[in-house]
């Protein structure tokens, strides 16, 4: 497939890539949405199959009317379908539907902390809060530094696994940054850990969407022992999550929630527990949400993500290679050395504040992009050589503007087109500071 045409059948893909919104003065331009690594709109498949499937909707594995049987059964198929997707092994691993990444990475703090109280677990400064945070009140919690261009330190990986001698349970990393968009050399990571006895969780937030995950065999040193992502950053946004892991994890421990669905036999003196992964899933589960995910899954296995990859770097390194020539533009997530990544890019205007570039990118043409710290503070701060003097002064004047970068986030459907629009408007705001500055800044609170 030519790329135009490769374009225009993954521009077809999505929902809402006509949507007119409005901007200053009152007239309705094409929304462009570069903000894609925080969500992303659905897939036409996925709304179709929700459509499609609300007349069979029905209470799951408790129900024997025949939709409750239809229903439950594409439920549970679900399970093997993204554990293909991401090359589980189906006699070993459970996959678990949760509500998000964020919930996944709880839930497995909370598993793991009744087993290995004590341990260490080594996160890394490149993590998103939500794989910094759980464990922080569970563990011991040291991070693996990262290197002054953002690349994750393999040494420190080895230093810090040395170091601890064998107290390590888990090194718990991203597959891609959501602030760089670099990707982490995770089969070497998981090489490493398992080296020292330990296990690997990859979040795999901003790296399922984009790139083909294999979580490898059990018996490989290179295997990933745990991995977690969400579905509204791959087309579903329904609101399910995903962990996927060994059984035996789950066997041994206490569920997190509890409640109907995920016991055998209850008398006023015990609790039988079911098996995983039901054992985890207390309550009614989105079974809408799996559906969609379901879909999604079919879609992007139909489409090639190999194919949508390579379209999408394409994309990030024609952005990057645009922006670099701005004067006054600093990037964060451009490398000059290949280094494999996802379709995202930070970067900052000088003399221009983050949040005052995002509304003038909303407000003058219908760019969606992310300003801030991206919940990955530690990652920022490092990236813009904050002090601790300066994160304590804003620590402690809650008035003034946090530092922050701006991200912007490609998916499968945009297109050169839109980044060209994109880099005008950049090109305008970079060469006419005080002029934007005076007419937006009373969209800026500081
Ligand atoms: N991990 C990374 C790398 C992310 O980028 C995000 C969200 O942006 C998360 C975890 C949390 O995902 P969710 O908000 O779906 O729980």
């Amino acid at each position: 497939m030519e790329n135009l045409e490769l374009s225009a059948y993954l521009r077809s893909l999505v929902i809402g890539t006509e949507t007119q919104v409005p901007i200053t003065g009152g007239q309705f331009v094409p929304a462009i949405n570069f903000d894609n690594a925080a969500t992303t709109p659905p897939f036409v498949s996925v709304m179709k199959g929700i459509t499609n499937f609300a007349p069979w909707y029905s209470s799951i594995h408790r129900g024997k009317g025949y939709k409750s049987r239809m229903t439950s059964n594409i439920y549970e198929e679900g399970r093997h379908i993204i554990g293909d997707f991401v090359k589980a092994d189906p006699s070993k691993d459970v996959i678990i539907y949760t509500k998000n990444t964020t919930e996944s990475i709880n839930m497995l703090a909370y598993i793991m902390s009744e087993e290995h109280k004590g341990k260490v677990i080594l996160s890394t400064e490149m993590e998103h809060l939500a794989n910094d945070l759980p464990w922080r009140d569970k563990f011991l919690v040291d991070y693996v530094s990262v290197d002054e261009k953002g690349y994750l330190s393999l040494d420190d990986l080895e230093f810090k696994l040395k170091k601890y001698r064998g107290k390590v349970h888990l090194v718990a990393v991203t597959g891609a940054s959501n602030v760089t968009g670099y990707i982490n050399p995770y089969y070497e990571i998981a090489k490493m850990t398992h080296k020292y006895g330990a296990k690997i969780l990859l979040d795999g937030a901003q790296l399922v969407p984009h790139v083909l995950v294999d979580m490898k065999p059990f018996a490989s040193d290179e295997h990933i022992d745990y991995l977690v992502f969400s579905a509204h950053k791959m087309y579903a946004p329904f609101g399910v999550g995903v962990l996927v892991g060994p059984k035996e994890t789950f066997e041994k421990t206490q569920p997190v929630y509890k409640g109907g669905g995920d016991v055998r036999l209850v008398s006023k003196d015990f609790i039988e527990w079911d098996l995983p992964p039901f054992k985890n899933e207390a309550g009614t589960p989105n079974i809408m949400g799996v559906m969609a995910l379901i879909d999604a899954i079919k879609t992007l296995n139909r489409t090639d993500l190999n194919k949508i990859h390579e379209y999408e770097n394409g994309l990030i390194h024609y952005a990057m290679d645009k922006l670099k020539k701005i004067p006054g533009v600093s990037l964060y997530g451009y490398s000059s050395d290949n280094q494999p990544k996802v379709a995202l890019v930070s970067f900052t205007i000088e003399d221009i504040p983050h949040n005052m570039i995002a509304e003038i990118l909303s407000r003058h043409s219908g760019i969606a992009i992310r300003d801030g710290l991206f919940c990955a503070h530690t990652y920022v701060q490092r990236l813009l050589n904050l002090t601790g003097q300066e994160l304590n002064y804003y620590r402690t004047h809650p008035d003034v503007t946090l530092p922050g970068m701006i991200r912007i986030s490609f998916g499968l459907y945009n297109n050169y087109e839109e980044i060209n629009r994109f880099i005008e408007v950049i090109y305008k705001i970079a060469g006419n500071k005080r002029q934007y500055v005076q007419k937006y800044k009373k969209y800026v609170i500081d």
